[in-house]
């Protein structure tokens, strides 16, 4: 949802401040030999039966590797000392610990993050491709927007990433990839330099504490690879991130619904957007397929579901079109009975967008319907107004990423 960088080569961490120009196509080399980022650990064991590690030996080594990857954040098969050297270099001819290319980088004066990734195309000779991930610091936790497909095959008719022609799903290692990358650009691993700046968390140990599904793609119609993707960040001997604080965001793929929840176990996200199937057709066409009913029926069933694991419902303010005070009382009344949060999101316009984010008198009126009914402060974006105020003057050479966008990704973010 957000728009394109511009960007410079990427210098070596630790993390520079500033931002970092895009790297020119041309020297983009996809990898040549398969990375071990983002396996489960039965399909690193048996990569490494592949290169003659005997199956006694497996589960150990696998361990080993596990806390190099995921804890020290190991980017080469060198640093890994408690790995025998003859291991290390068999390793190293069949595989890399390659993480998603970073291409641009831009950090705000608020501490948000955006890199640009590119990933290598599905056919030899094709152009690579291109995808985003997002961090979103706030002072006691950081969250990071994680994409699941290049584009995607929904065509919402207010989100940019709908309007983009290619569309290819990313595998479990791009998945996990985006969440390394920005842990390497952080220096959020065990021993490394952290990164200093701005915004960043002040509180915990991690900079990286929360996940949203909500990049580029619908996740849900990449389910095995997110699926697979996930239970590699929950892992508690790796990135350890809790299931708790991973949100799945869906535009309302209402069959995987049930299964995210019992394969994954995550929490849930919904884009409900509209209230009445007349105008949520409009907003979200696979509301055609399934519609608010059959979709607040799959939320009711979510696994899991309880007052202290409810499910937030994204509704993105759109100036003239779904902000009305009635279809504030009419979401109210939608989600009774659902363990719920509402997310209002300040819509983030993009070039040739058709709609205008709501005034911000109309997002607090609507908000305060909200609160009123019960839900906690539905806005947590205080600082909103003057963003929105400042817009415009905040942006400057070195800062590309709006302030209608920062604002848009932090009311996202809100998810707990
Ligand atoms: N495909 C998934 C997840 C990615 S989009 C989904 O649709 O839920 C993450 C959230 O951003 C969704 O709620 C989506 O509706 C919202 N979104 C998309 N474009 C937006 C925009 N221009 N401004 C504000 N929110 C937007
Ligand atoms: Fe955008 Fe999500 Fe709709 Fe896809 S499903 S077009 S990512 S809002």
């Amino acid at each position: 949802m957000t728009e394109p960088l511009h960007t410079a080569d990427i210098p070596a961490s630790p993390m520079p401040a500033g931002f970092v120009e895009k790297a020119p196509l041309e020297r983009y080399v996809p990898p040549a030999k398969p990375s071990l980022v983002g396996l489960s650990r039965a399909a690193l064991a048996e990569a490494l039966g592949g290169i003659g590690v005997p199956a006694a030996q497996r589960k150990m080594r696998v361990q080993q590797l596990w806390h190099w990857l995921y804890v020290r954040g190991a980017r080469s098969f060198d640093e890994m000392t408690s790995v025998s050297k003859e291991l290390r270099a068999a390793l190293d001819a069949h595989f890399t610990l390659a993480r998603p290319e970073v291409v641009a980088e831009q950090v705000s004066v608020d501490g948000t993050r955006k890199w640009l990734l590119r990933l290598p195309g599905e056919h030899p000779g094709e152009n690579p491709h291109e995808v985003e991930c997002v961090y979103i610091p706030e002072a006691d936790r950081g969250t990071l927007c994680v994409s699941s497909q290049v584009g995607c095959t929904l065509t919402c008719s207010f989100c940019h990433t709908g309007t983009q022609r290619l569309v290819r799903n990313l595998t479990p290692g791009e998945i996990v990839g985006q969440i390394m990358v920005a842990r390497d650009r952080l220096g959020d691993w065990l021993g490394a330099e952290r990164a200093k700046g701005e915004g960043l968390p002040t509180t915990g140990d991690r900079f990286v504490s929360n996940i949203v599904m909500m990049g580029m793609g619908e996740p849900l119609y990449n389910f095995e690879a997110v699926r697979d993707a996930l239970l590699v960040v929950a892992d508690g001997d790796g990135i350890a991130i809790s299931k708790r604080r991973i949100t799945l965001s869906t535009s309302g793929v209402v069959p995987n619904i049930a299964r995210a929840g019992a394969e994954i176990g995550c929490m849930l996200a919904v884009s409900l957007h509209a209230v009445r199937d007349e105008l949520r057709n409009e907003l979200v066409p696979l509301n055609r397929k399934y519609p608010i009913a059959t979709l607040l029926d799959a939320c009711r069933n979510y696994p899991g579901l309880s007052n202290a694991r409810r499910i937030t419902f994204e509704y993105v303010m759109l100036k003239g079109v779904n902000d009305s005070l009635d279809d504030a009382k009419a979401l109210v009344r939608l989600l009774k009975g659902i363990p719920a949060k509402i997310n209002l999101i300040p819509f983030n316009p993009w070039p040739g967008s058709k709609y205008e984010c709501s005034d911000w008198d109309r997002i607090e009126q609507f908000s305060e319907i909200i609160f009123n009914a019960g839900y906690a402060s539905p806005v947590r974006t205080p600082r909103g107004r003057d963003i929105l105020a400042a817009c415009g003057q905040l942006k400057s050479a070195t800062e590309k990423l709006t302030a209608r966008e920062r604002l848009a990704l932090r009311a996202m973010a809100m998810t707990d």
